[in-house]
């Protein structure tokens, strides 16, 4: 997703630094104090315009959220959505979430969900895959033992080589669709990329695995 840069982006995140941040690095191993209660801490990489990561909050005021967005003009429209709901187990960081062992400590995170991430369908940038090892390397580091990665994607292509690199990688499945809105889930939260793919009639696919069984 590219939007038109916003030139009011880069002032309503500094004017609300009690939602988002443009350095995440200050707050390595001390996340819990950005929110009312210490609890379980979810993060969500590329959220895009955050209906996913807003809508998780809601319906798990027991756990803890933070949605990680490169774009200063996307960013926006999630603390925008943010600055209506004022959830106090919500927070963002606008920044490149290739550098997550920069801003989160070992075991920090009990959660990481990665929401349609960007495809980069030419082999030579199979690197910048979200889902490649060299950033299962990472989310390995900073991922509680007992947690879990769960992935979503319509990308046929990117499905298949995250199955072979979470394989490959030793991590054990814990879920696997190949049809999630067929299948009967307990709960799955739409993003917007989701809505409108389903809509247009692809199957959206589903794995969630563990570093450690
Ligand atoms: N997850 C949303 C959804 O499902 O509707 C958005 C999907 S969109 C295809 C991917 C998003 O990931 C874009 O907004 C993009 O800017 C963001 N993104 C890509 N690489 C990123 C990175 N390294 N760190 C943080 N965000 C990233």
């Amino acid at each position: 997703m590219r939007l038109r840069n916003k030139p009011r982006a880069a002032g309503e995140i500094a004017a609300n630094s009690q939602y988002i941040t443009t350095t995440p690095a200050e707050f390595k191993g001390q996340w819990q104090s950005k929110f009312a209660q210490a609890q379980p801490l979810s993060i969500e990489v590329g959220s895009g315009k955050g209906r996913f990561i807003v809508e998780m909050a809601k319906a798990h005021p027991e756990r803890n959220f933070i949605g990680i967005e490169i774009q200063p003009s996307v960013a926006i429209m999630i603390l925008e959505k943010q600055l209506v709901a004022k959830l106090p187990n919500l927070y963002l960081i606008q920044a490149d979430g290739g550098d997550l062992t920069d801003f989160f400590a070992e075991n920090e995170v009990a959660q990481i969900y990665l929401n349609f991430s960007d495809p980069w369908p030419k082999s030579r940038h199979a690197k910048r895959r979200l889902t490649h090892r060299l950033f299962l390397a990472m989310y390995q580091q900073i991922l509680q033992p007992e947690g879990s990665l769960q992935f979503k994607t319509d990308n046929r292509g990117l499905f298949e080589f995250s199955l072979i690199s979470f394989n490959q990688f030793g991590m054990q499945f814990k879920e696997l669709s190949l049809d999630l809105h067929a299948d009967d889930v307990p709960e799955n939260i739409e993003t917007e990329y989701e809505q409108r793919f389903s809509q247009m009639g692809h199957p959206i696919y589903l794995i969630e695995a563990q570093f450690n069984a």
